[in-house]
């Protein structure tokens, strides 16, 4: 299956998708949530520390520009390319973008090497991705109703596959409720619930509705518990409580719906609903089925039950893709439902992948590249990267002893500031089995002992002549 394959969106999106993307989902995540924004003024200035932003003051501006086309709908066909140095924001700066552009935008990350899966097709992954990044927000209401049955009609259609004649296509209840008279439509999987327990004209019958159709029924006395709206759990039925109404509002993906309908689970929660929008013994996500899909989202869309809001995409490391890849990122930039795209890279000119003579800027098509608006990252100072740990430790409940910020900032500086951070999680272990509950600049040194940062790493190599050992 290709669901694990890509990242999901992330932590603003409130359903939880399928899960092995959950895991993969948080843990991308999980280092950026101090990032609440991009930390603008209502003029488009950068605050030199807002939303939990440290410097990297015209990145920041740069793309609350992009904000900007992006909600008057100026930026599609186009995408935002990010470079600069390995842990300068790239990943923090995309983040904050689909944060600008409101609550619940789905944020999906990956890596370019992630396309070439030995499962799944490269450009699937891609694709994949792309769905992840449309989110959903599908309003449903959900209501109980107790009343008499006034009404039982089967409407019965001609079923074209079976050749067998008429089957039942779905039912029409009359209900007569202390508030008047309904009537309401339900499938005959309800149905069958209703001859099971011999329900005719005349009894008092419990009825949720969810969404355009009775989702559950029950004979009054028999029905003994109910879905609670508050809790959302099946409660003893108090009697004489009826008529409770409930807006419910869940976020999905189309990327979730996908998965859903290539894996039908049945029942009556909600994804297991939106799994079922589309008749299909498919096992495989498959172009059709995505057409099949957005036709019944749109249909959603119409009845205005269902509002598309369409996320980021975040493509680390895009040189790693090759040039069909690129063609394909191409034609889905130009697609009519096409989330925000931002690519970033810290590669200057490098030969395109998958070619064997085409040099461009980043390793990236001339054609890819004229679509892009580029905005660089710069390095951090001595003084940012300690703000920004400081700002890790905070949100981590870590308290730093005397002088722990001075040594992380300077072990930043000499090699980046995800070092920096990085140092901060195994310290606060050492410190632990040291029975303290600060960091103390020992626990630091103890770690620079044990591991090497990268360019310590690499410069070690080369003075040994390029091998290790010796
Ligand atoms: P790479 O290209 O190697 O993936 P990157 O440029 O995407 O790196 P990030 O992953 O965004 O870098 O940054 C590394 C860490 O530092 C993250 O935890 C990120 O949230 C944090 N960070 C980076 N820049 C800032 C900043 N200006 N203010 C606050 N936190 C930052």
């Amino acid at each position: 299956s290709s669901a694990a394959s890509t990242s999901a969106p992330v932590a603003h999106n409130a359903v939880p998708p399928p899960a092995a993307s959950a895991a993969g989902r948080s843990s991308r995540i999980a280092p950026h949530s101090h990032i609440k924004g991009l930390g603008l003024t209502a003029d488009g200035i950068a605050n030199p520390d807002g939303a939990g932003f440290v410097g990297q003051i015209n990145a920041r501006e740069a793309c609350g520009v992009i904000v900007d086309l992006i909600k008057s709908r100026k930026f599609s066909g186009r995408a935002l390319l990010l470079v600069g140095a390995p842990g300068t924001g790239k990943t923090a700066l995309a983040l904050a973008v689909s944060q600008e552009l409101g609550s619940k935008v789905p944020f999906c990350p990956i890596v370019g090497s992630e396309v070439y899966s030995t499962e799944v097709k490269k450009t699937e992954v891609l694709a994949e991705a792309f769905r992840r990044a449309i989110g959903l927000r599908i309003k449903e209401t959900k209501e109980i109703y107790e009343g008499e049955v006034t009404e039982l009609t089967p409407t019965e259609s001609e079923n074209p596959l079976s050749g067998y004649g008429k089957t039942v296509s779905h039912v029409v209840i009359g209900l007569k409720t202390v508030k008047g008279t309904k009537q309401l439509r339900m499938d005959p999987t309800v149905y069958e619930a209703i001859l099971k327990e011999k329900i005719v004209v005349g009894d008092v019958i419990y009825v949720e509705h969810q969404t355009g159709a009775v989702k559950r029924v029950g004979r009054s006395d028999a029905y003994a518990s109910a879905y609670d709206l508050e809790s959302e759990t099946y409660v003893p039925l108090p009697k004489g409580d009826v008529h409770k109404r409930k807006e419910l509002v869940q976020d999905v993906t189309l990327g979730d719906l996908d998965a859903a309908n290539a894996r039908p689970q049945g029942g009556q929660d909600i994804m297991s609903v939106m799994g079922s929008l589309v008749k299909s013994g498919r096992t495989e996500i498959t172009d059709k089925l995505r057409r099949e899909v957005n036709k019944v989202v749109q249909g959603y869309v119409d009845q205005g039950v269902a509002e598309v809001v369409p996320g980021v995409v975040f493509i680390d490391e895009v040189h790693m893709l090759d040039i069909e890849c690129f063609t394909y990122l191409n034609a889905l930039l130009e697609s009519p439902m096409a989330p925000t795209v931002i690519l970033a890279t810290n590669r200057g000119n490098s030969l395109v992948r998958g070619t064997s003579d085409i040099v461009s800027p980043h390793g990236i098509p001339v054609d890819l590249l004229d679509r892009c608006m580029i905005v660089k990252t710069d390095t951090y100072t001595r003084d940012q990267i300690g703000r920004v740990v400081q700002l890790r430790a905070n949100v981590e409940g870590l308290r730093l002893g005397e002088g722990v910020l001075e040594r992380l900032a300077g072990e930043g500086e000499k090699a980046s500031l995800r070092y920096a951070l990085q140092l901060l999680t195994p310290a606060s272990i050492l410190a632990r089995l040291g029975g303290r509950t600060q960091i103390e600049v020992e626990d630091i040194g103890e770690m620079n002992e044990l591991f090497l940062d990268a360019k310590t790493s690499a410069g070690m190599i080369e003075e040994n002549g390029g091998f290790l050992g010796g």
